[in-house]
Parts: C-alpha cells; sequence; structure tokens
C-alpha cells in the first residue's frame, strides 16, 4: 500500500463521517467523535443523510426508467451503503454500466462491494480527485462509451470544494467531454434555513482542516448553467420526485437543509 493509499485514523474524512451517520461500521473513533457534534448542532443530522441517500435512490431511477439513461459516472460515490447506485441502475436496467470514483483511499478499500455487477452490466471503481476532471474522464472512457449519454452525479460532494478550489470548473470540465442527452445530477448542504447552525457546521469542519461549503439556492442553481433542468428543477432534496421511492420518516417540520436537481445536457 502507498502513502496516497494510507488510511489516516488521527483525524476525521467526510465519507467515514457520513457513513457514521449512516449507521455504518466503516469509520473511526475520530469520525464518530465528529459525527456526534455534527450531532449536537443538529439531531436531524442522520435524517440529513438518509434524505440524501434517498434523493440518490429516486434520482438514478428517474434516470434508468424516464432518461433511458444506461452509463453512470458517479463522483464522490461514500463508502458502499446498500442500495448502491448500481444496484439501483441495475434494477432497472442490467446492461447500466458505472463508473465510481472518490479520493478517499477507505472507498476503495470497500470498493469489492461496488464491483458485484450484474453479469449483462459493467462496475468500476477509480480511485481520483474530483478536482483532477481530466484523469476521470480519460479514465472512465474505458468502461463507458462516452459518445453517448452518460449520467454524472456529485452528490454530496461540492459543498466540499470552494469556489477557489475550482468548483464551478471541475463540473465543466466533466460534462465538457459528455455527449449530448446526458445529465448532471447534484445535492448540496444549504445554511439557507439556519444560517447560524450552518456557520457553526462550517467552523467544526474548518478546525479539523475541512472545507465545508454550504451554498445558497441561487449558488447552487448556478451549477446547473447551460443545461435543463427536469422535472421539479432545483428543489429540496426532500420535494425531488418524492413518488419515486421511499420516503425518509422526519422528526421535525423544519426542511431538512439539502438541495438537489437533475440537469439535462442539451
Ligand atoms: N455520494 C455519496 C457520498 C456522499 S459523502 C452519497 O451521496 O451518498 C461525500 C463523498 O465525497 C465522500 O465519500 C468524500 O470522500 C467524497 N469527496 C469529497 N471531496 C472529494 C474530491 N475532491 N474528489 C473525490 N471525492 C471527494
Amino acid at each position: 500500500m502507498t502513502g496516497h493509499d494510507a488510511i489516516d485514523t488521527s483525524r476525521p474524512h467526510p465519507a467515514r463521517v457520513y457513513d457514521w451517520l449512516l449507521g455504518g461500521k466503516d469509520n473511526y473513533p475520530v469520525d464518530e467523535q465528529m459525527a456526534r457534534q455534527l450531532l449536537a448542532l443538529d439531531s436531524r443530522a442522520p435524517e440529513m443523510a438518509r434524505v440524501n441517500r434517498a434523493f440518490m435512490h429516486r434520482a438514478t431511477r428517474w434516470l434508468g426508467m424516464t432518461g433511458g439513461v444506461r452509463q453512470y459516472l458517479d463522483i464522490g460515490t461514500g463508502i458502499p451503503t446498500e442500495p448502491n447506485l448500481h444496484q439501483i441502475a441495475q434494477q432497472v436496467a442490467p446492461d447500466s454500466r458505472i463508473v465510481y470514483t472518490d479520493n478517499d483511499p477507505i472507498v476503495l478499500r470497500h470498493a469489492e462491494a461496488l464491483l458485484r455487477s450484474t453479469p449483462e452490466g459493467v462496475t468500476e471503481y477509480v480511485q481520483a480527485d474530483a478536482r483532477e476532471p481530466g484523469a476521470i474522464i480519460e479514465a472512465a472512457g474505458k468502461t463507458l462509451d462516452l459518445d453517448r449519454p452518460v449520467a454524472l452525479s456529485l452528490i454530496a460532494l461540492l459543498h466540499f470544494v470552494s469556489d477557489d478550489d475550482g468548483a464551478h470548473e471541475l463540473v465543466r470540465a466533466l460534462l465538457a467531454p459528455l455527449a449530448p442527452g446526458s445529465y448532471l445530477v447534484l445535492s448540496h448542504v444549504t445554511g439557507d434555513f439556519d444560517p447560524d447552525t450552518s456557520e457553526r457546521a462550517r467552523e467544526l469542519y474548518k478546525q479539523r482542516g475541512l472545507t465545508l461549503v454550504p451554498r445558497t439556492r441561487d449558488e447552487f442553481a448556478a451549477f446547473f448553467e447551460g443545461l435543463d433542468l427536469v422535472g421539479p428543477g432545483v428543489s429540496l432534496a426532500t420535494d425531488w420526485r418524492p413518488e419515486l421511492g421511499e420516503v425518509v420518516p422526519l422528526s421535525g417540520d423544519g426542511p431538512i437543509p439539502g438541495y438537489a436537481g437533475v440537469a439535462r445536457k442539451p
């Protein structure tokens, strides 16, 4: 194992904190500690993670069933949590081809769960950083036919990349080589409903050397510029085509502060 692939258990990692919030076992005491601090800030943090995951399920179902998508490039996949994206896509169409990417070595370590494809389809895992879109597209092109539409998803990822770090440029660069009829699928944390809590969460990440960038609705919507948003457009993740999947039970009345959207490249 190279240094690049070493798992750092001295500081929390977003993939592992998220895994803890989802009730997973692939996390370390530093991650649990941070997740518990997020929980103290907002008791609905685990619901937020489940709501986000449920959006991924519904969006993938919609892409396969209505969008006719058979190829997926999922960046910031996270630690495998059933059902994973390919399980939903291949349930709709067994011949679906999926390339997964994450920059956290813990995801690579658990990648075998992502590689259990149907015999008709393909799944591949590439360890790469979203800020190196050229390398990702090159690797994805070995498994996907880039002359045909691809659903590019960065689900709950872009709030870990600041504007200065190239959040918008990386989305443009990943979309540019994709065929017309491709889709962009995003979800994102916002501080629109509770700016204080959002700011404290941002501080919590910052103290650990991590970037969290909650964005406003307009800032989030800007990622879809030049694309055609599909049905209900930019909305709360909870409100994106709820009829397509399970409803996550919520303990409070206020909105779960995450936006979501799916758009088609013309
Ligand atoms: N998409 C999954 C996981 C979201 S957690 C889901 O919605 O359920 C965010 C994931 O993004 C983590 O696994 C983290 O490791 C990954 N990530 C964060 N920054 C990244 C980057 N620059 N490049 C690739 N992956 C990144």
